[in-house]
């Protein structure tokens, strides 16, 4: 069965095949972390079953379905690189199209499935074109790719798209609060993990939010004390640089929505509290300090990692704005 929010691909599809238009090649195309890969699993099942379960799950009873939970299908076939990051090289393509040769076992349908397709290199891409062009009976080629545009125009051209370009946030909401049961922790997540609920989910096992709060009590006793910025961006070095800074664009931006627009019910009281007394000019230019220094830290190398965080401290210091109510100190 997809996910909440890929009822819309999942129509398209299952529109194509009851349609018997559903091409030999399909391009799955989405962020990474939103689940594209597991709608290609499940498609695959699905097509694979015996007596599927309309409109969107395979019967998990059937032979068929049974061997394809345990692995063992022999007319699926995934291909993904040996490790995250590297590439598909050009031998598993050609192990590829030798087996998707071969005849079908269960009489439906020869599925492979291609995730990330742009982990293909350039001799992988050129090797599947022909498959592509020429493909045997009854197969169907599933590329998952979170960066389509990354994918030679060839391949790309002969594909089926179905595109995964918005998820439904209150579905993707309601998908993750139900499995976190808080829905501050589900909203920072999500937050944190650009809208992208499965990576939210893998997130919420790390310590990640943690340092969010860590964050937010260091900025409020940086506005209500004197403290040391240098202390502040060591001890700040210690996490993971790239994720204090996407913590920073987030408080700030939380921020600048509240003063934007007074009394902003989404964003939780603790940021409105931090921001009190600073005008929307002035939390904007924190802001744009974070996301440079972001991109800074993220596109360069060896640069003084130390300074980038004490530029920020430092600014957001010197801020003028009435000084902190003493009621912050509750959330300490
Ligand atoms: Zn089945």
């Amino acid at each position: 069965m997809p996910y909440p929010w890929q009822k819309k691909q999942w129509r398209q599809v299952a529109t194509a095949i009851e349609r018997q238009r559903l091409a030999h090649a399909i391009l799955l195309a989405g962020a990474e972390g939103t689940g594209i890969d597991q709608f290609a699993i499940e498609l695959a099942q699905y097509l694979l079953c015996e007596a599927p379960v309309q409109p969107d799950s395979g019967c998990g009873q059937c032979r068929s379905c049974i061997l394809f939970r345990a692995g063992n299908h022999p007319d699926i076939r995934m291909v993904n690189p040996e490790k995250p990051g590297m590439q598909i090289k050009v031998d598993a393509i050609r192990e590829l199209i030798e087996y998707f040769h071969l005849s079908v076992q269960y009489g439906k349908h020869k599925i492979t499935i291609i995730a990330p397709a742009e982990g293909m290199n350039r001799h992988s891409a050129d090797g599947l074109l022909k498959t592509l062009e020429e493909p045997p009976p009854l197969s169907l080629l599933i590329l998952v790719s979170y960066q389509p545009a990354k994918l030679p125009v060839t391949i790309r051209s002969r594909c089926q798209k179905i595109i995964f370009n918005r998820i439904n946030r209150q579905a993707s909401f309601d998908w993750l609060n139900g499995r976190l049961g808080d829905s501050g922790r589900t909203a920072a997540l999500l937050e944190f993990a650009g809208g992208a609920p499965l990576k939210a989910l893998e997130l919420s096992e790390t310590d990640v939010l943690q340092q969010r709060q860590d964050v937010m009590k260091d900025l409020r006793v940086l506005r209500t004390s004197k403290s040391n910025p240098v202390d502040t961006a060591k001890k700040w070095q210690e996490f993971d640089m790239a994720e204090v800074l996407l913590w920073l664009i987030f408080i700030f931006s939380n921020m600048a929505k509240i003063r934007y627009s007074s009394g902003n019910e989404s964003i939780d009281k603790e940021t409105g509290h931090l921001s009190a007394g600073l005008d929307l000019p002035q939390v904007i230019s924190c802001y744009d300090l974070a996301l440079k220094n972001y991109h800074l830290l993220t596109g360069t190398t060896n640069l003084n990692r130390q300074s980038l965080l004490e530029e920020i401290i430092i600014h957001w210091q010197c801020l003028k704005g009435s000084s902190l109510p003493a009621s912050l100190n509750k959330y300490d």
